[in-house]
């Protein structure tokens, strides 16, 4: 019997994440700490929400005439090292509107707060993203980048490389990137955006390359510092289901939770 690929790819990060951790914890906590089997719904919810809108995206821009002709033809002409590197700025680029209009919009971010509950910041915690955040930054990051035609290969690559990305930077592991951090985010750049007293309203938007955060001056990442605490007021242990209709609940409310 096969064994199905959402189970395959907890196994992966079981096999790859927690040895890692153990060896390299940045911050000694436990292996199931609080709020794991939440996480653990939302990576299975995630799983199939992510597969269900990349193709229902794919469907979208077919159904409207597919890429932009003139572009497409360019874009699908340059090398695959080229595609994919442009592919990560503009998914980034989008992303990192998104991201800060998830965090400045009262009513969107209330759905981003669930994400923000996490007390505990680990590879398991990338997954805790509200359905309606899942959808929404999938789609700003990749209705782009399939109007703008680039080839399916650089696309599967670019995907791949957004996953792994998501994943590592919310390790919890002590090392360091000394020059490779100020290339590309690292856990110890989006350790900050999850510190539970930020400096910034919002810090660190982006989730590939820090160099947006600089460039739109969010950026925080101080030598010889690291968070201690991560967080909102939002009760962390709150189940699975309480969270899908936590923004419902809560749409009126301000800023409140951060
Ligand atoms: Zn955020
Ligand atoms: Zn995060």
């Amino acid at each position: 019997m096969e064994i199905p690929d959402v189970i395959k790819g907890i196994l992966i990060l079981v096999f790859v994440f927690v040895p890692i951790e153990k060896a390299l914890a940045f911050h000694h906590q436990k292996l199931l700490r609080e709020g794991w089997f939440t996480d653990l719904c939302y990576y299975f919810s995630g799983y199939f929400i992510g597969h269900g809108t990349t193709k229902l995206l794919i469907i979208f821009v077919l159904m409207s005439q597919g890429s932009i002709p003139i572009l497409s033809k360019f874009v699908g002409q340059q090398t695959l090292v080229l595609q994919v590197t442009v592919a990560i700025f503009i998914g980034d680029l989008c992303f990192y509107f998104a991201h800060r209009l998830l965090h400045t919009v009262p009513w969107l971010w209330q759905f981003h707060v669930i994400h923000h509950s996490s007390t505990h910041i680990d590879w398991l915690a990338t997954v805790r993203v509200h359905p309606f955040e899942q959808i929404l930054t999938k789609a700003c990051q990749m209705i782009p980048l399939y109007l703008l035609g680039f080839s399916s290969e650089a696309l599967a690559i670019y995907i791949i490389f957004s996953s792994a990305i998501a994943f590592f930077i919310h390790a919890n592991v002590r090392v360091k990137f000394p020059i490779l951090k100020w290339l590309i985010a690292t856990p110890e750049f989006h350790r900050w955006h999850h510190d539970r007293y930020p400096q910034k309203y919002a810090q660190n938007l982006a989730v590939q390359l820090p160099i947006l955060d600089y460039i739109f001056g969010t950026l925080y990442m101080p030598e010889n510092e690291q968070p201690k605490l991560y967080g909102t007021r939002l009760n962390a242990s709150t189940n699975y289901f309480n969270h899908l209709i936590y923004p419902f609940k809560n749409w009126n409310k301000k800023n409140a939770d951060k």
